[in-house]
């Protein structure tokens, strides 16, 4: 919804450190006049019946009506009779596709200099599809469910990205020599939707191997589409290549090119309201907001000015092996804008 040159996004600014880092990006968007008007949002105190969930109907609509958003980390409560934070949020706004970049920060050591790649994870289905029961006394089945929809929809998603970011290979992750079927299928769309992209190379890499692989050199990878599990996991992995999960995004992409941005870490309540969180991951989701809305300059900007912060090293918070409080931080961000 624009509304005098400006477009208006969700903004939930979440729990624990939520609030801070929300805060500076608010902040630096200000600085760097990012055309970005926030309707803020916060998540019921009781569970609202018309949801079964803390996600009210009206933290739902303003997405739906926004069609843009950027979201802070969650407290999950704790508790029987109503349905998960990200659970609600993935099926309510149909959020199939989680995309992480996963690049090596200039000027931050990390065990590999090279890393550049994106993590493709499907998001609705696969062995989270909370289906399981006890068949008998001390046997469980838990259902993995993959559909020729969902596996295409998410393989057609892996492939125009590619495409749109001058990516050159789509690796599917798969495990498809013992689940012949369920990831046989998985591949199966993967393959078909590939040969739509004769400009973008295609493999298929067996998910052990590709651990294996990542660790050695991740440098081989560009751009990855995995099944739900495999990617929850794979994705961590990533993190952990390029200095953790206090630097990552996260674009949450649904039907109709809905988008939920969030940083991939928790609410590190250890640390909450102390000036110590480190805002680059929300900052960063924040970045890819503005380019999934267009605005790559802006976008551009406020990355390389980050970016620049970190590299240069005297503006570090204490995640990072610095002494700079979230202000610090911040306010070095807005001098380099
Ligand atoms: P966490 O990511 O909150 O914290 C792990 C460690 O990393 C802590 O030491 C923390 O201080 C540090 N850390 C995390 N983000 C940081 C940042 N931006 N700057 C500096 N340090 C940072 O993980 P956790 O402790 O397992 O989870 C805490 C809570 O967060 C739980 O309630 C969990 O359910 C919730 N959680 C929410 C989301 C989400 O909303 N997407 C994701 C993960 C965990």
């Amino acid at each position: 919804a624009a509304d005098g040159g400006k477009i208006t996004a969700t903004l939930f600014p979440g729990d624990g450190i939520g609030p801070d880092i929300a805060d500076a990006v608010r902040e630096i968007f200000e600085a760097a006049k990012a055309p970005i008007e926030w309707d803020e949002q916060h998540l019921g105190k009781t569970v609202d019946e018309r949801t079964n969930s803390f996600v009210t109907r009206e933290n739902l609509d303003s997405v739906l009506k926004h069609g843009i958003g950027l979201k802070g980390p969650m407290t999950t409560p704790i508790g029987k009779g109503f349905r998960s934070l990200n659970l609600t949020l993935r099926k309510e706004l149909q959020l199939y596709a989680n995309v992480r970049p996963c690049f090596s920060l200039q000027g931050y050591k990390t065990r590999y200099d090279n890393v550049n790649l994106v993590t493709i994870r499907e998001n609705t289905e696969g062995e989270y599809s909370g289906l399981e029961h006890e068949v008998v006394k001390g046997v469980v089945e838990s259902l993995k469910v993959i559909t020729r929809t969902a596996s295409t929809r998410v393989a057609e998603f892996a492939f125009k990205y590619a495409e749109e970011n001058n990516r050159h290979m789509v690796s599917a992750i798969h495990k498809a020599n013992i689940m012949k079927k369920a990831d046989g299928l998985f591949i199966e769309c993967c393959r078909s939707v590939a040969d739509k992209y004769p400009n973008i190379k295609y493999e298929e890499v067996i998910v052990d191997n590709a651990c294996m692989q990542l660790v050695r050199d991740p440098s081989r990878f560009d751009v990855l589409c995995m099944p739900n599990l495999y990617g929850d996991i794979v994705s961590d992995l990533c993190a952990g290549l390029i200095g953790g999960l206090g630097l990552t995004p996260s674009a949450n992409v649904g039907a109709n090119g809905l988008a939920l941005m969030e940083a991939v870490h928790g609410t590190a309540p250890d640390i909450a309201g102390k000036n110590l969180a480190n805002p680059t991951a929300l900052l960063l989701s924040g970045c890819m907001m503005l380019r999934h809305l267009g605005l790559n300059s802006h976008a551009d900007q406020i990355q390389n000015a980050a970016l620049a912060v970190i590299a240069e090293g005297t503006y570090r918070t204490r995640d990072l092996g610095g002494t700079a409080g979230t202000s610090d931080f911040v306010k070095a961000v807005i001098g380099k804008l």
